[in-house]
């Protein structure tokens, strides 16, 4: 029988936004986006929450979000500064485990099954890459644990921000029962929509043979 894995998604909370709020005590607690300047049609690359309270996200057009927010701060991006944060807390995850596949600057997977400190809790673990990160960057980044990525990665999202959120292999395949359908990757908001009545979540999909290999991807990953 094959030995359950240990996987934890660390997600850097609103990172340029955070990055930017953090280096910049005037920009703390006000609405803010990173990205292009809205008379250049420029596009947001990350929303601060306060920024998010508008409705306002990232890859929307800058226009969009002054218009939600005439009183927007446009903060240039400083990707020097996002990089080397982010060499920053791939140091600290080292410090666990070799096995770090980073999907982005501000996320990553790392797989702790077996870890260099022999520590059996990912959740303890996962606590303290959070606290080092914290104390280290003075950032806040948000993790999730579970047996797969796919879910660890669904996880990271249920708590954000400076969240950890766990699903045990136990709670696994209930878990996925019960998501709703838009959560599965590749299911874009139109097939959502589609599939929504009289189906509404992915249990009795699973039952149907079109959508049987995303579950069991998603148990398997
Ligand atoms: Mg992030």
């Amino acid at each position: 029988m094959n030995r359950v894995r240990k996987i934890i998604h660390i997600d850097m909370d609103a990172f340029y936004a955070s990055v930017e709020q953090r280096d910049e005590p005037r920009y703390r607690g006000k609405p803010l986006v990173v990205g292009g300047s809205p008379s250049r049609r420029g596009a947001v690359a990350a929303a601060s929450y306060e920024a998010r309270q508008f409705g306002i996200h990232s890859a929307m057009p800058s226009r969009t979000a002054y218009q939600k927010c005439p009183h927007l701060i446009f903060a240039k991006p400083r990707f020097e500064v996002y990089r080397a944060i982010s060499e920053h807390i791939r140091d600290i995850f080292k410090r666990y485990t070799d096995l770090v596949e980073p999907l982005a600057l501000d996320e990553a997977y790392l797989d702790v099954t077996e870890n260099k400190l022999g520590m059996a809790s990912a959740t303890l673990i996962a606590q303290e890459i959070q606290q080092c990160i914290q104390a280290e960057t003075q950032l806040t980044a948000s993790a999730g644990v579970s047996i797969n990525k796919f879910l660890a990665k669904i996880a990271s999202a249920m708590n954000k921000p400076n969240g950890l959120f766990l699903i045990a292999p136990q709670q696994a395949e209930p878990f996925i029962e019960q998501l709703a359908i838009e959560k599965f990757y590749g299911v874009g908001q139109v097939t959502a929509a589609k599939m929504h009545h009289p189906i509404a979540s992915a249990s009795p999909l699973a039952q149907k043979t079109a959508l049987t290999p995303i579950w069991a991807i998603a148990l398997r990953s």
